[in-house]
């Protein structure tokens, strides 16, 4: 009866996780997509805390004092990095938990492996009866080891404590490393008796995971910690496999593929190959210009009360918003400006790109944050459509998203990607603090161009003077 039960509650948890994910893809529903996943999720933990009994022995699960230790260490910990952590440094989180994701998965290998290994020397299971099993312990090894060294190589990067490396040759190198890992996996599966193999693949692997990552350049580490995020749903997976635990198996295969398919989703928006991204070493300088283009003429200011008049006799303001406006965190000014140019009959809007800012939906969760409407956001084509039709384009800390070489500078290596045609508005003003370069490490034609004009200084500060100003016309 308990098994029954225990099955009723994976499969509850296994539909919570689907329909959860699709809740996610629409953000009106997010949150609550989230939140069912997560109830799920303590469905499919507690059932098997509780209800969990062994095929043979009929016992329960047991070690309830490790356990709910680990369960309320890590509760504490989640909770609190969770609510610490800053929007902008949100890819450096899902990176450093992603990471441990992996190493559980490369743990449960491990301990599995150690189990087999003492009833092969009792002479209670032979060789050939476990090398299924085996092949499922190694894949989860690999996969796991990898996608731990390499988040944690990702989350080094991303808060400046590692940096970029790389030599001649490794490359050369990295698959050298992998096809060894590979061959050491293959012979322990086919001898599993040879068990000092094991730390031998987890060892390579881990040196595998931190050299496969190394080279890639920090500005790539999102699209990066994607892909890693894949390889542990598949590591989580193989666990679901070895354990026959069907919800551990939907979980791991849910993110496996969501993981993969938003890594070909960044990829396409930047409109580079995965191959591109993990060999490229773009934006590793993200500091100097990497523009052959050099200077591109002048640029003229704007001033406050200016900026001011023009939105106020305007018919339609659209805003840009890009990672400028998260680190400013400059999006409940944003909304307010929408609010009193609203109450002046101004129609306003906001146009987002799916790559502005550093994760995907960032923006769309920074103004759902400041309770702007689902409304007034407009995805990239249909705001180039609009785009014609209005008087301003206010530009908030937001660069390569409306870099013009992205269409026209062959050279470029923003080339290709998909960008907001701002300047078919009537007037653009951009608002950042500098003429410094965004994540490509490029300059933008755009801030030269005639009918653009800069509003320099922090958005929050900026746009605060605005609504101020805006008021008063
Ligand atoms: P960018 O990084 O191109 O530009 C942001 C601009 O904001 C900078 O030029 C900076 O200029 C300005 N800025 C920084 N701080 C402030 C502040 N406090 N107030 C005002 N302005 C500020 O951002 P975009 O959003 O345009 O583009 C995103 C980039 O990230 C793209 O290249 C995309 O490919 C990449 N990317 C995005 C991912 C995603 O999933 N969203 C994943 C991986 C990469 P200044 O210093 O002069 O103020």
């Amino acid at each position: 009866m308990g098994i029954n039960i225990l099955t009723l509650c994976y499969l509850i948890a296994s539909v919570t996780f689907i329909v959860g994910l699709k809740m996610l893809s629409n953000p009106a529903s997010a949150r609550r997509g989230n939140l069912l996943a997560a109830f799920g999720m303590g469905i499919a933990i507690v059932g098997t805390i509780f209800l969990y009994t062994n095929h043979e022995t009929g016992e329960h699960l047991g070690n309830y004092p490790w356990i709910f230790g680990g369960l309320l260490i890590g509760g504490i910990v989640g909770t609190l990095a969770a609510k610490k952590v800053k929007m902008t440094a949100m890819p450096e989180m899902v990176s450093m938990f992603n990471g441990m994701g992996g190493a559980c998965a490369a743990l449960i290998s491990v301990v599995e492996f150690n189990h087999l290994a003492k009833e092969l020397s009792a002479g209670t299971i032979s060789a050939d009866a476990i090398q299924p099993t085996v092949l499922i312990i190694v894949l989860g090894l690999i996969i796991g080891s990898v996608s731990f060294a390499g988040s944690m190589i990702a989350w080094g990067k991303l808060n400046g404590t590692v940096k970029d490396f790389s030599f001649t040759g490794q490359n050369i190198l990295n698959l050298i490393i992998l096809a060894v890992t590979l061959g050491a996996g293959a012979y322990l599966v086919v001898d599993p008796t040879q068990s000092f193999l094991l730390y031998t693949i987890l060892a390579l692997a881990l040196v595998y995971g931190v050299f496969f990552v190394m080279p890639i350049g920090g500005a790539d580490m999102p699209v990066v910690i994607s892909l890693l995020n894949s390889f542990t749903g598949v590591a989580a997976a193989c666990g679901g496999f070895l354990y026959d635990n069907k919800v551990m198996l939907t979980g791991g295969i849910l993110v496996g593929a969501a993981g993969t398919l938003l890594t070909i989703l960044m990829c396409k928006a930047m409109n580079r190959s995965l191959q591109n991204v993990l060999i490229g070493s773009f934006g590793g300088n993200r500091a100097g210009t990497a523009s052959g283009s050099g200077e591109q003429g002048h640029y003229k200011e704007i001033s406050l009360s200016d900026a001011a008049m023009l939105m106020s006799f305007a018919n339609k303001v659209m805003v840009v918003p890009g990672y400028g406006l998260a680190v400013a965190q400059a999006q409940h000014a944003c909304h307010e400006l929408e609010k009193i140019l609203g109450e002046k009959g101004v129609e306003f809007k906001y146009a987002i790109h799916p790559v502005a800012g550093r994760m995907p939906g960032h923006m769309n969760v920074l103004l759902a944050e400041a309770d702007v409407s689902y409304e007034k956001l407009l995805e990239m084509e249909d705001a180039n459509d609009e785009f014609k039709t209005c008087d301003v384009v206010l530009v908030l800390g937001a660069n390569d998203v409306v870099n013009p070489a992205a269409k026209i500078d062959a050279a470029s290596p923003i080339y290709g990607m998909p960008i907001l045609e701002v300047e078919s508005a009537k007037t653009v003003i951009v608002n950042k603090r500098s003429m410094k370069p965004g994540y490509a490490g490029i300059e933008n034609g755009l801030f030269f161009q005639p009918k653009t004009s800069m509003l320099f200084g922090d958005a929050k500060k900026v746009l605060q003077d605005l609504c101020a100003e805006v008021k008063s016309v």
